[in-house]
């Protein structure tokens, strides 16, 4: 059996705040679960993170306190909380007297970068990368993800009226039913796949009433006969394993936006392919695009070392 967790990143809304929406799963087989579970917390543990959810969109910004402490990267773990702690306080109260709306933003930044704030910028940057490496050299897990170039997507010339979200979701569930199909007459054996989300109320709703019309008609690429139930949804605070996705998409998303590829290299690894094409991972886009997802898809300009 193979787990499969999924996550996203952007807005499916068009425009929306983003000019990508990526929705991306990463399967392990159960029999690796404790294997990538260990690997995952050691790290963590290496940066004192084992309780700290993994935010890879706050754990790579600049905080601006850590610049204004001098010799900040020389400070123990405990000094620099504390340091940094009095700097923010100092902000909050000069905000709260003098502008409430950017009190309430800094108030909500201060709070979703708290578990971070003993690590400098270089270090937040080699604890993702550390991440990133380890899923990549797990060369039993496989990478889906569906990046919509939402500027491309045309609703009006979708013929399934679908809206972006769905579009994403009906691609990773047929592309892991397709994995699980092939390795399982590879195998000449049954293997049975489960879908795995951070848990999202509206998301939840939609996918798992998108995964039940599946389950009876099939998608409008194949029958689903290996993936089991609905998604579960899972508290991603509580398991570390629906946290690695959020750095994959996290390096998707940059990649596909800004042509960054230090985590999307460690990460494309380990999109699912047949022989060499990649066939797990889609960058839905104009057709001239050359980026290294499109250009895997058709066979051209593969670079060695994206090869499993
Ligand atoms: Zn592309």
């Amino acid at each position: 059996m193979y787990l499969c967790y999924v996550d996203e990143s952007g807005t499916p809304e068009i425009p929306g705040n983003s000019s990508h929406f990526v929705l991306a799963g990463v399967a392990i087989p159960i029999w690796h679960w404790k294997t990538c579970e260990t690997d995952i917390n050691t790290i963590k543990q290496k940066y004192e993170l084992e309780n700290a959810e993994i935010h890879t969109g706050w754990l790579l910004r600049k905080y601006i306190e850590q610049n204004k402490i001098g010799n900040f990267e020389k400070l123990s773990y405990t000094q620099r909380i504390t340091e940094v702690a009095k700097l923010r306080n100092i902000e909050l109260l000069t905000l709260q007297r003098k502008n409430s709306k950017a009190y309430k933003q800094t108030k909500k930044n201060y709070r979703q970068t708290q578990s971070y704030i003993h690590l400098t910028f270089n270090q937040r940057i080699a604890f993702v990368e550390e991440i990133a490496t380890t899923i990549g050299n797990w060369r039993f897990a496989r990478l889906f993800a569906e990046c919509i170039d939402k500027i491309y997507f045309n609703p009006s010339k979708n013929k399934r009226n679908q809206n972006i979200d769905e579009q994403a979701f009906e691609q990773i569930v047929s592309r892991f039913e397709q994995f699980l199909s092939i390795t399982s007459q590879d195998a000449k054996t049954k293997f049975y796949g489960m879908l795995i989300h951070d848990n999202n109320e509206t998301i939840a709703k939609r996918h798992t009433n998108l995964m039940k019309t599946y389950h009876q008609k099939g998608t409008f690429w194949t029958q689903i006969d290996h993936i089991i139930e609905t998604p579960l949804f899972v508290n991603s605070e509580l398991t570390s394993m629906i946290q690695i996705v959020d750095v994959c998409v996290y390096g998707l998303r940059r990649y596909v936006e800004n042509n960054e590829d230090k985590i999307f290299n460690y990460i494309f690894k380990r999109a699912d392919r047949k022989d060499t094409t990649v066939v797990g991972v889609r960058h839905f886009t104009e057709k001239k695009c050359t980026c290294n997802i499109c250009s895997s898809h058709s066979l051209k300009n593969i670079v060695p070392n994206h090869l499993p």
